[in-house]
């Protein structure tokens, strides 16, 4: 715990502005140059120690990797080399763009609070932004889905990701920042246009963490809809998440994604089937249900549990919404009727968004997901473990 709390502490420091967060940021490109400008606030440049420049309204600076160094160049002169190139907001609502130039793409990402450019492998770089974790969520949740929802639902979310995040804080150590932004860790692609809603649900659950019932941080699991009931979590991963637990729910079946149909041809099922895992397709009883299964409440295996078919790798083989589906032959086919889209396990948003709607409250539907979890402040848990420590 000792670790935990130190490990937690150099991770989060606290800037004037709040406690912020060290993302990698542009993961999808091995960049070796960059533009910056910004178009709010001003930016300052750091070489190392050293104040390079201001960045002013419509100024642009390139950095780029020049042998073991950072290059930082503006309006076409060379300012230096440099280890650490650090870019620095003078205000507080200030944001940064940043474009890749090398490999080149025309999308220009939007950023609030700083920016920190370190060499990495042999001639790239890395790009870092230095965030306050509610900028930060309220970044994540803008990418994973954007506006237009309630603002309850918003606030689940913000707590599900502040949870993930304070408790990945070492996941990326190795690349010189805490998580990336792709989907890896959380899919965090800024372009600011996220709505006051999703600034207000971040604020207003500030610090607030879900734990389960041993006061660990809880794995927010979470996918698109379940079609009516959740997944016992170890049909779907083999082990089990003692706060994840099957559900009956009603709040997402009348949602888009809640019901789906595929159709396979015969000998691709039966080969399938056949050759990977031995399905006795001569045998008296089994034989006839090659095609046929019926799957009233979700299931971990097809047909059989005995024939040890695990229905997930069905769900992958043939890239199927979801596990939940029931299956019949019509002609040289076999047709799938499913419910639900996603692995299944813990909260459905389609369901969550119901719910929100409906009028219920965050813990609400957080504790309908989840089986004994419990909200808590993630400074005063620290404390509590830090007590803990000081009474061994
Ligand atoms: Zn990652
Ligand atoms: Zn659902």
């Amino acid at each position: 715990m000792r670790l935990l709390l130190f490990i937690s502490l150099i991770f989060i420091c606290s800037t004037g502005f709040g406690q912020v967060l060290n993302v990698g940021i542009l993961r999808a490109y091995d960049l070796s140059k960059v533009k910056i400008s910004h178009d709010k606030g001003n930016y300052q440049v750091f070489g190392d120690s050293i104040e390079l420049t201001t960045i002013w309204k419509d100024q642009s600076i390139y950095a780029s990797r020049s042998g073991q160094k950072i290059k930082v160049e503006k309006a076409g002169k060379v300012i230096g080399l440099y280890d650490t190139v650090f870019v620095k907001a003078t205000s507080q609502d200030a944001n940064f763009q940043i474009q890749p130039v090398v490999p080149y793409s025309k999308k220009i990402r939007k950023y609030k609070n700083d920016l920190i450019i370190i060499p990495s492998g042999n001639t790239e770089i890395t790009v870092i932004n230095e965030v306050e974790i509610s900028n930060y969520l309220a970044g994540v949740i803008e990418s994973e889905g954007g506006g237009g929802k309630h603002k309850e639902y918003y606030k689940v979310q913000a707590i599900l990701s502040r949870t993930y995040v304070l408790d990945h804080l070492k996941k990326h150590r190795k690349d010189g920042f805490s998580v990336c932004d792709r989907v890896h860790c959380q899919a965090y692609h800024n372009m600011l246009r996220y709505t006051p809603t999703i600034e207000d649900a971040v604020a207003e659950t500030k610090g607030i963490i879900m734990l389960d019932a041993e006061l660990k941080l809880a794995d927010g699991f979470f996918f698109a809809n379940c079609g009516g009931q959740t997944s016992e979590s170890d049909f779907v991963w083999n082990v089990a998440v003692p706060y994840c637990r099957s559900i009956v729910d009603t709040f997402c079946v009348k949602s888009r994604q809640a019901t789906w149909t595929k159709t396979i041809s015969k000998s691709s099922w039966r080969s399938y089937l056949v050759n990977h895992f031995g399905y006795p397709d001569k045998d008296s009883l089994f034989g006839r249900s090659i095609y046929s299964f019926t799957q009233d409440t979700r299931k971990a295996f097809y047909v059989a549990p005995q024939l040890g078919i695990p229905l997930r790798d069905l769900r992958i083989k043939f890239k199927l919404k979801s596990t939940w589906f029931s299956s019949h032959e019509e002609g040289s086919n076999v047709v799938l009727h499913g419910k639900g889209f996603g692995h299944g396990v813990g909260l459905c948003q389609e369901g969550a968004m119901g719910m929100a709607n409906q009028g219920y409250s965050y813990e609400q539907i957080l504790n309908f997901y989840f089986t004994d979890i419990q909200l808590f402040d993630y400074f005063h848990w620290l404390f509590l473990k830090q007590e803990e420590v000081v009474g061994l």
